[in-house]
């Protein structure tokens, strides 16, 4: 199966993916996740896009677009995969569409995840993650049971994304309505969208999504 999750930031994505990866075995493609590694690794693409992602905005299509069709060389995504956070712009989603022909892997659905956008900026500012596990939390939406000590695995160190405050999320709110928000129309032409309720639990969500991927079985 393969996948394409998009909403604004803070809306679930990442979330869905890992729970996507674990019930179905795909592959996670975070393009999220792979400049925060360059990032750390501090390659030349590392370097070019921390001030970028930092100030909240996309990091150029040239860039993602040599990251992903990198990517999809690797073997592993021929079971599948779950697109998080890339296309991002149009010209990203024609890059990707070339992409998926050339490979005879067309995407089967793009799921659209739908909040208020009241409710990102509280979602994402309180956000933090278990550095041993990745399980996600929330300072006052979804905190830990025990304070400081992760539920899942009992690891004691966590991490918050340097563009998860208050300012960046506005920007990256911003990015998402310039940029990213032309898709929603674009997946729809094309008969590939699926609309989501991300506001409820994260499970309701699941649940909704299970069931899109059981008709596209049939
Ligand atoms: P994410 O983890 O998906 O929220 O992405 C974090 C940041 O990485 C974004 O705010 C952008 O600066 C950058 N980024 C991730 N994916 C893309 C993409 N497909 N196009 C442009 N920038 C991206």
């Amino acid at each position: 199966m393969r996948l394409n999750l998009i909403g604004p930031p803070g809306a679930g994505k990442g979330t869905q993916a890992h729970r996507l990866v674990e019930r179905h075995n795909l592959v996670q493609l975070s393009t999220g996740d792979m400049l925060r590694q360059a990032v750390t690794a501090g390659t030349e693409i590392g370097l070019k896009a921390k001030s970028v992602m930092d100030a909240g905005q996309l990091v150029s299509d040239e860039i993602v677009i040599g990251i992903i069709s990198e990517r999809l060389d690797n073997r592993d995504v021929r079971n599948g995969f779950v697109l998080d956070g890339f296309p991002r712009t149009l010209a990203q989603a024609d890059a990707l569409a070339g992409l998926l022909e050339e490979k005879r892997m067309p995407l089967d659905r793009v799921i659209l995840l739908e909040v208020d956008d009241e409710a990102l900026v509280e979602r994402i500012s309180g956000r933090f993650t278990c550095s041993n596990c990745g399980a996600g939390y929330n300072d006052t939406l979804a905190p830990t049971k025990q304070p400081g000590v992760c539920d899942k695995c009992g690891a004691t160190e966590f991490s918050r994304r340097s563009d998860d405050n208050a300012e960046t999320v506005r920007e990256r709110l911003l990015a998402y309505y310039k940029s990213t928000s032309p898709l929603i129309g674009y997946y729809h032409a094309k008969d590939l969208l699926s609309r989501v309720d991300g506001m409820g639990e994260m499970e309701a969500a699941a649940a909704a999504i299970e069931e899109i991927l059981a008709a596209i079985r049939g």
